[in-house]
């Protein structure tokens, strides 16, 4: 398939790929871990073929073994075809016991195909009082690895399923109190990241895939300030899902910006639900939506005026 786009991206949801407990065992791995930098690129040799030398791995169990393997040789497929074709593959952060085993397996393809540019990207939750410090770690590991670090910075999706699993396990809510407090957390993490990339040598791209009009100003003024717009190549994207924000993203696009718009495909069934999750959770998107209207009657208006500027056939 070929996109008409320089630098095509694409979202990639691990979890489809392999089961829960899977996915849980290799976040334990990594949270046990006493050097995560060799975990990362044992995992990242064993995506090149060679599995064997995987020794962490004894504690899975034969089955849990053959599923690995099986997902080793699909992350293959996609890193390569990524790579070979410069599409970007930016994989979600889900849930929080997911997100560890998702972040080992993402940091082991950046290892395996980010040495030259952002291929593989991982996604970094705000909402989470932790964030700041996992960003900060994983971003050492790539660092320590020296590959890039391809990072999409959202505030979070799952705000009432994580509060409602701390307290089922009776385990402190790992999201931040408030709207206010997440996107002061948000702003935080976005800054410290930008003025990292700001720093010469910094093998950094980052995604603003947010709608909020705050914290898409708060990044243009820093890229603005650190000048990361002048460089060849592209450090901040502006990510939006298609049909939210659309006068944001016009703006950003017809300033230079870059702008990816994502497009949820899939069986009506299954993404009509998605998109009613995110219009719902989405305060900024439907206030932006009210204001897309505005502007678009307004620019009607005004077209329809310069064609005729009779007033019966237009009485504005
Ligand atoms: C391109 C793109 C990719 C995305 N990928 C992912 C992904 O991989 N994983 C994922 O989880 N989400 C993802 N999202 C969704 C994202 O996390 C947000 O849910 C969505 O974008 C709305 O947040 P906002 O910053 O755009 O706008 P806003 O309307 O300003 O923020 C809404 C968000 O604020 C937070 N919030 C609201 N109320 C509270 C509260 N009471 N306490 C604490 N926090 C609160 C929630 O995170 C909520 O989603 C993606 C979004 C985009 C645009």
């Amino acid at each position: 398939m070929s996109l008409n786009t320089s630098k095509p991206m694409l979202q990639l949801k691990l979890t489809a790929l392999l089961s829960t407990d899977l996915l849980v065992n290799i976040g334990n791995l990594f949270a046990g871990s006493r050097d995560q930098v060799r975990l990362v690129e044992d995992i990242s040799r064993c995506l090149q073929g060679t599995c064997s030398e995987v020794l962490e791995f004894k504690i899975l169990n034969p089955e849990a073994r053959l599923e690995l393997q099986v997902l080793m040789e699909r992350l293959r497929q996609i890193g390569q075809t990524a790579r070979d074709k410069g599409v970007r593959i930016l994989v979600d952060a889900e849930h929080t016991y997911e997100n560890l085993g998702l972040s080992l397996l993402t940091l082991a393809m950046m290892a395996a195909y980010n040495s030259t540019t952002s291929i593989v990207w991982n996604t970094y939750q705000c909402y989470l009082k932790k964030t700041m410090d996992n960003v900060k770690n994983e971003m050492s590991i790539a660092r320590r690895l020296n590959v890039y670090f391809g990072i999409k910075l959202v505030r979070g999706a799952y705000v009432s399923q994580e509060r409602d699993e701390a307290k089922r396990i009776g385990l402190p809510d790992p999201v931040c109190e408030n709207y206010k407090t997440t996107n002061d957390n948000y702003n935080r993490v976005l800054s410290f990241l930008l003025d990292t990339a700001s720093r010469p040598g910094a093998k950094i791209n980052i995604m603003v895939a947010t709608h909020n009009e705050e914290s898409t100003k708060l990044a243009v003024t820093r890229i603005r300030e650190y000048k990361l717009d002048r460089l060849q190549d592209t450090v901040v994207t502006f990510g939006h899902l298609l049909g939210m924000c659309d006068h944001i993203s016009v703006i950003l696009a017809q300033a230079g910006y870059q702008v990816y718009k994502a497009l949820p495909y899939g069986p009506v069934e299954m993404v009509m639900p998605y998109l009613a999750r995110r219009a719902a959770e989405n305060k900024t998107g439907l206030m932006g939506a009210r204001r897309e209207q505005q502007l678009l009657w307004e620019e009607l208006k005004r077209r329809l005026w310069r064609q005729c500027s009779c007033c019966a056939c237009f009485p504005y």
